[in-house]
């Protein structure tokens, strides 16, 4: 039988293991970090609530996640956003409070994103999750590939990536070379979120409800752009968190941590001090999320393009994950949506 090789064991490529493994295919998934989920990487920290370092929301549209927490049996739970939210325009006048209109609810998965990650992890036999191993190079020959890190190597007659596209053109060196069209397109295309910077900061009470504020806060002053309520599904352990300027990427975390809680305060109050632990995340610090671009990339560029789904090195080879969806293309809808696609298409290739 064809052997599988899966290149990431982010939410596209545990869907597609998971769905593989259902239909009777062991695929084996090599991941470059030391730890499963890719861009879903909920902080756990024992007595607190569980915070999102990256994916958080989904919405009602979002069937093919949805179908598969359900699936998996893992709840969902909508975003609090219960009184007043604070507005801060220009830093030369004071935040205002305004209610929020209504609008579509946001939901957050119980437990944390990672949930999904652990459950699909359950779903898999240890020995077909490979951590810790970055693949550099690609050779393919006579229907085999040869897969190379920095100290191991691996072989399978099909492939798939599930790496964000600007990574995989650009990390990796493929023999013989991938088509030009192609090179060219991913290096130009937008990794979802590659910029930003997370941040989360737990509290042993949720004061802001205290004094009918939601949590959220929407600010042009920043260091933080917007926050939200982030306390558990149990609303027993409570959190803000929320996005920083990318531009405090260069700062040291203490620093940013400095910033953080003195907007904090100008919001809410001395009591913004009394926190438990301040976590952030930048993910343009992450190699194995971000690349530098060359010029100016807008959000989403050429995410969903058709050329991510056509076939190479005889179709034996798949490009997947979100930025290659052809629904929500970057969300985590849109990994779950070319995982199952993807699979489809590796069960037709595993039969011949
Ligand atoms: C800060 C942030 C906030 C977000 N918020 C939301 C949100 O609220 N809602 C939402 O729907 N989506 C959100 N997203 C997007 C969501 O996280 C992604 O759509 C989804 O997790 C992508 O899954 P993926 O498996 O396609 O890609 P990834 O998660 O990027 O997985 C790719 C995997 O490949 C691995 N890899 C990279 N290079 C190599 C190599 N050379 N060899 C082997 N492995 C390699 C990586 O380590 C990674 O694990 C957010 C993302 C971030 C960063």
């Amino acid at each position: 039988m064809k052997n599988v090789i899966v290149l990431g064991a982010g939410l596209t490529g545990l869907t597609l293991a998971y769905q593989l493994k259902k239909a009777g295919i062991a695929a084996t998934l090599i991941e470059a970090r030391n730890r499963p989920g890719g861009r879903i990487h909920t902080r756990y920290n024992e007595g607190e609530a569980p915070v999102e370092m990256g994916a958080t929301w989904l919405g009602e549209k979002h069937e093919s996640l949805l179908a598969l927490l359900q699936e998996l049996d893992i709840p969902v739970f909508e975003q609090f956003l219960q009184g007043y939210t604070f507005y801060e325009p220009i830093s030369t006048s004071p935040p205002q409070v305004f209610l929020l209109p209504d609008q579509a609810p946001n939901y957050r998965i119980a437990g944390g994103s990672s949930t999904l990650i652990s459950k699909l992890l359950n779903e898999m036999d240890p020995e077909q999750v490979v951590l810790g191993q970055r693949i550099q190079k690609v050779e393919y020959q006579d229907g085999v590939f040869v897969l190379e890190s920095a100290d191991r190597r691996f072989s399978c007659n099909i492939l798939i990536s599930t790496i964000p596209p600007k990574l995989l053109v650009e990390r990796l060196e493929f023999t013989p070379k991938l088509p030009p069209e192609l090179l060219q397109k991913a290096q130009q295309t937008h990794t979802w979120m590659g910029e930003s910077i997370k941040v989360a900061i737990t509290y042993p009470r949720a004061f802001w409800r205290e004094k009918n504020y939601s949590g959220s806060v929407f600010s042009n002053v920043g260091p933080i752009s917007e926050l939200y309520d982030h306390s558990n599904v149990e609303q027993s352990l409570f959190a803000l968190k929320g996005f920083m300027s990318g531009a405090l990427h260069g700062a040291a975390q203490e620093q940013r941590k400095t910033l953080v809680i003195e907007q904090l305060v100008k919001y809410f109050g001395e009591v913004a001090r009394e926190y438990t632990t301040y976590f952030d995340c930048v993910w343009q610090h992450e190699p194995e999320t971000f690349a530098p671009y060359h010029g100016y990339i807008l959000p989403h560029q050429h995410n969903g393009d058709p050329i991510f789904r056509a076939d190479y090195f005889g179709g034996n080879f798949i490009i997947a994950g979100t930025e290659t969806a052809s629904a929500f293309p970057g969300y985590m809808d849109g990994a779950v949506l070319s995982g199952m696609e993807c699979a489809e298409r590796v069960k037709v290739l595993t039969m011949n």
